[in-house]
C-alpha cells in the first residue's frame, strides 16, 4: 500500500525505504494528550520525533508499511499535498503568552492557517507571524511575514531562507489585525494569479517592488483588481533562463534544471512521479540520476519515460 502524505527521508543500504510524517500543530501549541500519542506510536513503530523549524513534530524512519498506521492511529486524516502549497503558518505566542508581545499573533497565525494551511500555490510558501519586532520565527525569512508593533501590524513580503536567502521587504505597516489579514488574502490571490513556478520574492524581483506594491495596495485601498501586464510567460523563471544551456537529449548525466528548461513537457512527467521541488534550488545541480535516487525512483525507468514523452510518446 502506498504510504499516505509522507516524505521519502532516507534509503539504507539494503534498499529499504524510509518515510517520514509531519501531522499539523499549529503555532507549535500542542496538547500533553496529542503529545502522550505520538510518543506512543514513536515508540510502537521505532520512529525517531523530530521537532521542525515550522513548529511541527515529524515523526520518522518508518518503514512503509508502517505509515498509513501511524495516521490511523493517532486518529488523523492525512493531508496529501505537494510541495508547492502553504506550509503550516507559524506563529509566535504573541500578547497571549509572551510578555514582550504587542499583538495578538495567535489569532492571526490561527486565522490564517485555517485558511490557507496547504492551499496550493505556485511554489512552496511560508508564512509567519510575530507578536513583537524581535521577530522570534524568522518572519522576515518567510514568503509573507507579520510583524507587531504598538501602533499595529507591518507587512514584509518575498522572504525566504535556505539556498539563496533573501531578506522580506517591508510592504507596509501600522495595519490592524484585520487590514493585515485582508492585504495577505489580496497578496495571495495577485501571486497565485500571475506568478509562475517561483517564490513570491522570486516574483517580486521580475515585476519589479514597486509595481507589486501599487499593484496590491491598489486593490486594498479601493477594492480594485487592476490588472498588470504579465511579461509573456515562456517557463518557470527561477529554473528556466536564458542562461540555462539547452539539451538535445536527456541522459541520466542531464541537469534537472536545464532538462525542465529545454523540455518543459517533462514537468508533469516529473511531478507525477513525486518530484515536487522542480522549483527549487537543488534542481539546478542535481543531475536526473541523482534526483531518482533520493526520490526513489528507479532510474532507467525513469530515463525512458522522460525520452518517451520528448518523442512525442504518451505517458502514462
Ligand atoms: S516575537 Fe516577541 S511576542 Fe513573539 S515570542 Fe518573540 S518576544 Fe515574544
Amino acid at each position: 500500500m502506498q504510504p499516505r502524505a509522507a516524505t521519502l527521508q532516507k534509503i539504507n543500504s539494503n534498499n529499504e525505504k524510509f518515510y517520514a510524517i509531519t501531522p499539523s500543530i499549529p503555532g507549535g501549541l500542542v496538547e500533553a494528550d496529542f503529545l502522550e500519542k505520538l510518543a506512543k506510536v514513536a515508540k510502537k513503530y521505532n520512529a525517531i520525533l523530530k521537532v521542525t523549524t515550522a513548529q511541527r513534530i515529524m515523526i520518522t524512519m518508518l518503514k512503509s508499511e508502517d505509515v498509513n498506521k501511524v495516521w490511523d492511529e493517532l486518529g488523523i486524516e492525512p493531508d496529501d499535498n505537494s510541495n508547492n502549497c502553504v506550509q503550516s503558518v507559524v506563529f509566535c505566542p504573541g500578547d497571549t503568552f509572551c510578555k514582550r508581545g504587542k499583538q495578538d499573533s495567535v489569532q492571526l497565525g490561527k486565522l490564517l492557517n485555517n485558511d490557507y494551511f496547504h492551499k496550493q500555490m505556485p511554489r512552496k510558501f511560508k508564512i509567519g507571524v510575530s507578536g513583537c519586532p524581535n521577530a522570534c520565527g524568522f518572519t522576515q525569512l518567510k514568503d509573507i511575514g507579520l510583524v507587531g508593533l504598538i501602533q499595529g501590524w507591518s507587512i514584509y513580503v518575498g522572504g525566504q531562507g535556505g539556498f539563496k536567502p533573501r531578506i522580506g521587504q517591508l510592504l507596509i505597516e501600522n495595519l490592524t489585525l484585520q487590514q493585515a489579514y485582508k492585504l495577505t488574502h489580496i497578496i495571495i490571490a495577485y501571486y497565485q494569479k500571475h506568478a509562475r513556478l517561483e517564490r513570491l520574492g522570486v516574483f517580486i524581483e521580475r515585476i519589479g517592488f514597486d509595481l507589486f506594491k501599487d499593484a496590491v495596495l491598489n486593490i486594498f485601498y479601493n477594492n480594485t483588481t487592476t490588472e498588470f501586464s504579465t511579461p509573456e510567460t515562456v517557463a518557470p523563471s527561477n529554473v528556466i533562463n536564458s542562461s540555462t544551456p539547452k539539451l538535445k537529449q536527456i541522459t541520466l548525466d542531464s541537469i534537472i534544471a536545464d532538462i525542465i528548461s529545454s523540455f518543459p513537457e517533462t514537468i508533469p512527467v516529473l511531478q507525477s512521479m513525486q518530484m515536487g521541488c522542480l522549483g527549487c534550488p537543488s534542481a539546478t545541480g542535481e543531475t536526473l540520476a541523482a534526483a531518482a535516487k533520493i526520490h526513489g525512483l528507479n532510474e532507467i525507468k525513469l530515463l525512458n519515460e522522460l525520452n518517451k514523452t520528448i518523442q512525442g510518446g504518451a505517458s502514462k
